[in-house]
């Protein structure tokens, strides 16, 4: 039997789009989009959760979550009887004391690091982010360091790793999704930029997230145990399915689907696949038990 997950349902959440960072590479994009930053009703999320009975892991996403006006206090809202995944650049450097100071590590499952190393050049710099990152670590959060492997960085990869690692900070290139010289990323890594990249079952990872075929007849488990949640609280299946709803975050979650179902769209650039898998697992283990 596959093993539970923290919670009994995940929830990615994109609660804000606008950032402090302005990469190139930008996928949500934040380059363009500069909406006002407004508090989060952490009340009104607080009582959604909590009135359906279920415990959730509420993967924050942007954008720049960090930036949210009452960031720290709406992660030690909601860790209060749930848990948190945050995906950050790490740039707010005060917001991350507070954090470290006031959140409790054994209720985050994990902070996945990301580091943009033109902006953190132009904006920041590595000994802010080591800073932050070691700050993190020895009060015992779970942390991811990932360096986006643009093509345009190819060449100054090996350098900055090697930088990284005098400041105390273990990291792992992660591919780049996405168009770059009329080339698609990341099939269009040569076998030897992967070698050096990446770790195979990272890399084998990320390509499961970017299916392009149809995904023809695949059961998923989107709208059952996994969700996503965008700027305005309506909660979806995933981001293929906007219109499938489940309710709003701050108004009341309608419940998951009762059954795994079959998905019959014909792309999916969903990323529950890689990083969800022990929720598939789970899913799916309970189902088979059922039937
Ligand atoms: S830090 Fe992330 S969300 Fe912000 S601009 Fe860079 S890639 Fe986009
Ligand atoms: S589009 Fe992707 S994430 Fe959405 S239901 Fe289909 S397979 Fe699942």
């Amino acid at each position: 039997m596959a093993p539970k997950p923290v919670a009994d349902i995940h929830f990615i959440w994109e609660v804000t789009r606008t950032c402090n960072f302005r990469c190139a590479y930008c996928l949500s994009g934040s380059n363009t989009v500069r909406e006002k930053l407004v508090p989060v009703d952490v009340a009104a999320v607080r009582r959604t959760l909590d009135a359906s009975g279920y415990v959730f892991e509420l993967n924050l996403v942007g954008g720049e979550p960090s930036i949210l006006p009452n960031f720290v206090d709406l992660v030690r809202g909601l860790t209060q009887r749930h848990y948190v995944f945050l995906t950050t650049n790490l740039a707010a450097d005060a917001v991350f004391e507070r954090f470290a100071a006031e959140v409790d590590p054994a209720r985050i499952t994990g902070i996945d690091c990301s580091f943009h190393v033109e902006q953190r050049e132009q904006r920041s710099s590595f000994e802010k982010y080591a800073r932050t990152w070691n700050l993190l670590k020895d009060r015992g959060f779970k942390l991811y360091a990932n360096y986006v492997a643009h093509p345009s960085l190819l060449g100054r990869i090996a350098g900055d790793l090697d930088r990284l690692a005098g400041l105390g900070v273990a990291i792992n290139p992660t591919p780049y999704i996405g168009l770059w010289e009329d080339r698609k990323y990341p099939d269009s890594y040569t076998a030897e930029e992967r070698r050096f990249l990446f770790k195979e079952d990272a890399y084998a990872g990320k390509w499961e997230a970017h299916i392009d075929a149809a995904p023809t007849e695949v059961l998923c488990n989107a709208g059952y145990n996994v969700f996503w949640v965008a700027g305005d609280g309506t909660i979806s299946k995933c981001t293929t399915y906007l219109k499938k709803q489940y309710g709003n975050i701050y108004t009341g979650f309608a419940g998951p689907d009762s059954r795994i179902q079959v998905c019959r769209a014909t792309t999916c650039s969903c990323p529950y696949y890689s990083v969800l898998a022990h929720y598939f697992q789970y899913g799916m283990a309970q189902m088979a038990k059922a039937s």
